[in-house]
């Protein structure tokens, strides 16, 4: 039985991120999509909010945890050994580079793995998203319908 971990903030969750875990759910047994609590990055939602947004976008799909704390003691804690992370572009390989390796480090039974988007995601990111939607851009096909509306309920738009 091979169960894979697919971390990450997922402030909220988007189609990009719904391809990956859609990905490696067909590759392994188990995949669990852990939504990160990280004190030190203030997020647009809270832990439960991204919580429930994951979880009502994958309930044809895996299980949804979060965590707390160091990723590699949440891997031992699941009984996994394989991170999977997203690759949109160039640069998202250098940053993506160190924590692998930094996760290396630290538990070095652990392996990560890729899983590279698909063109037509490769230019979504959370951030982006609530950036274009704050200013009035229409990314309704960009994020799964809950997501849409908790974003209509969470940032006003502004007065342009
Ligand atoms: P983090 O804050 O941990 O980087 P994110 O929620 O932004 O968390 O992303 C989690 C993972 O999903 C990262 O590996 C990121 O590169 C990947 N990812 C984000 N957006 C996309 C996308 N559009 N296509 C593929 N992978 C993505």
């Amino acid at each position: 039985m091979i169960r894979a971990v697919y971390p990450g903030s997922f402030d909220p969750i988007t189609n990009g991120h719904i391809y990956i875990s859609e990905r490696a759910a067909a590759l392994f047994d188990e995949l669990i999509v852990a939504v990160l609590v990280n004190p030190e990055k203030r997020s647009t939602f809270s832990e439960e909010e991204r919580q429930i947004m994951a979880r009502e976008a994958l309930v044809h799909l895996p299980k949804v945890k979060y965590f707390n704390g160091l990723l590699v003691d949440f891997m031992r804690q699941q009984q996994s050994r394989i991170i999977i992370r997203g690759l949109r572009a160039l640069s998202d390989f250098e940053y993506e580079f160190q924590l692998a390796q930094m996760n290396r480090q630290l538990a070095p039974e652990i392996e990560t793995f890729f899983i590279v988007t698909d063109a037509k995601y490769s230019y979504l990111s959370s951030r982006a998203i609530k950036d274009a939607f704050q200013f009035g851009g229409a990314v309704r096909d960009m994020v799964p319908p809950g997501v849409y509306r908790r974003l209509r309920e969470r940032i006003p738009p502004r007065n342009l």
